[in-house]
C-alpha cells in the first residue's frame, strides 16, 4: 500500500515559524481533509509536502525520499494544485487538462484526459478558450489537470473556493470515489476545505491545523469537537448530526461569532 509520510516537517521563513515540525502520514485508500483558519499554515503545509517550500525534515514515499526522486518521477507521484490559481492563457480547455500528462512524457488529448474531462462534466467545454469561463468552471479545470497526472497522491488546496454547492458535492464524491476505487489514482487524496460541514461528510481523517500546529489528527468525530473547534476557530459551536455514508456522526459545527 502506497503511503506518503512527513517526518519532522517544519517551515520557517526568517524569525518566523510557519509550520512547526509536524509527523504525518498521507495514507492511501483515505481522502484526508486539512482545515484551520486564514493563516494557519495550511497552504504551507500544502506546499511542504509536495517539496514547493524549503522545509526541514522529510518527506518519504514508501520509504524513498521524494526530494531524492527525478523531477518526473517526482511530479508522477505527487500531485499539486495551488490555492486561488489563475489561468493567465487562453489555452482550450482539453489543452489546459492535456499539460497534466507532461510528467507522463506528452501533452497530448489521451484517454486519461478523455476520462478526466467526463469525470468532472467539462466535455461541452473542451473546446473554450480557458480564459473565457467562470471562476467556478476555471476550478474544475485545474483540478482537472492536477487529476490528469494521475498520480499516486494529490495535494489540492482549496479545490472547492469558487464552486457552487452541487459542483462542491460532485467533486468531493468524485475523489472520495478515486481514493475507493481499485487501481485507479490517485489513491491518497489531501484537499484543503473551509466547510466543516462538508468536511464531516467526506473527510476518512482530517487534520486540524493552528498557527503552525497540528492540534488534531483523525476521524471527523474525533477532530471537530466543540473544545477544538471553539478554540481554533473562535466561533461559538453546535452539536450536529451530520449524514454520512448511510450512517450519522454527531460533531460541534460553527454557529456563530464567540461572545
Ligand atoms: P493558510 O493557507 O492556512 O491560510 P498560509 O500557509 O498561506 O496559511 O500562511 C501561513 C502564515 O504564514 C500566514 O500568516 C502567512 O501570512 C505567512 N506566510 C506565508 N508565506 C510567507 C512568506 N513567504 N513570508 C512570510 N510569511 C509568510
Ligand atoms: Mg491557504
Amino acid at each position: 500500500m502506497n503511503q506518503l509520510e512527513a517526518h519532522g516537517l517544519g517551515v520557517a521563513i526568517g524569525e518566523k515559524t510557519l509550520l512547526h515540525p509536524t509527523d504525518l502520514v498521507l495514507r492511501s485508500g483515505e481522502l484526508t481533509v486539512l482545515i484551520g483558519p486564514n493563516g494557519a499554515g495550511k497552504s504551507t503545509l500544502a506546499k511542504a509536502l509536495v517539496g514547493l517550500v524549503p522545509a526541514e525534515g522529510q518527506v518519504l514515499v514508501n520509504g524513498v525520499r521524494l526530494a531524492e526522486k527525478p523531477a518526473r518521477d517526482r511530479a508522477r507521484t505527487i500531485a499539486y494544485l495551488p490555492q486561488g490559481q489563475a489561468h493567465s492563457w487562453p489555452l482550450d480547455v482539453e489543452n489546459v487538462v492535456g499539460l497534466g500528462r507532461y510528467p507522463h512524457g506528452q501533452t497530448q488529448t489521451d484517454e486519461t484526459v478523455e476520462r478526466v474531462l467526463t469525470d468532472l462534466g467539462l466535455l461541452e467545454l473542451r473546446h473554450r478558450a480557458v480564459t473565457t469561463l467562470s471562476g467556478g468552471e476555471q476550478m474544475r479545470v485545474s483540478l482537472a489537470r492536477a487529476l490528469a497526472v494521475d498520480a499516486d497522491f494529490l495535494v489540492a488546496d482549496e479545490p472547492l473556493a469558487s464552486l457552487d454547492p452541487h459542483h462542491q458535492f460532485a467533486i468531493l464524491d468524485r475523489l472520495q470515489a478515486v481514493t475507493q476505487a481499485e487501481g485507479s489514482s490517485p489513491t491518497g487524496i489531501l484537499v484543503v476545505i473551509h466547510d466543516l460541514r462538508l468536511a464531516t461528510r467526506y473527510a476518512d481523517r482530517i487534520w486540524l491545523l493552528h498557527e503552525g500546529r497540528l492540534v488534531a489528527d483523525g476521524h471527523p468525530e474525533k477532530v471537530l469537537t466543540s473544545d477544538h473547534v471553539q478554540r481554533v476557530f473562535d466561533v461559538a459551536t453546535t452539536d450536529e448530526t451530520v449524514e454520512r455514508g448511510g450512517s450519522t456522526i454527531k460533531v460541534a459545527l460553527p454557529a456563530a461569532i464567540s461572545s
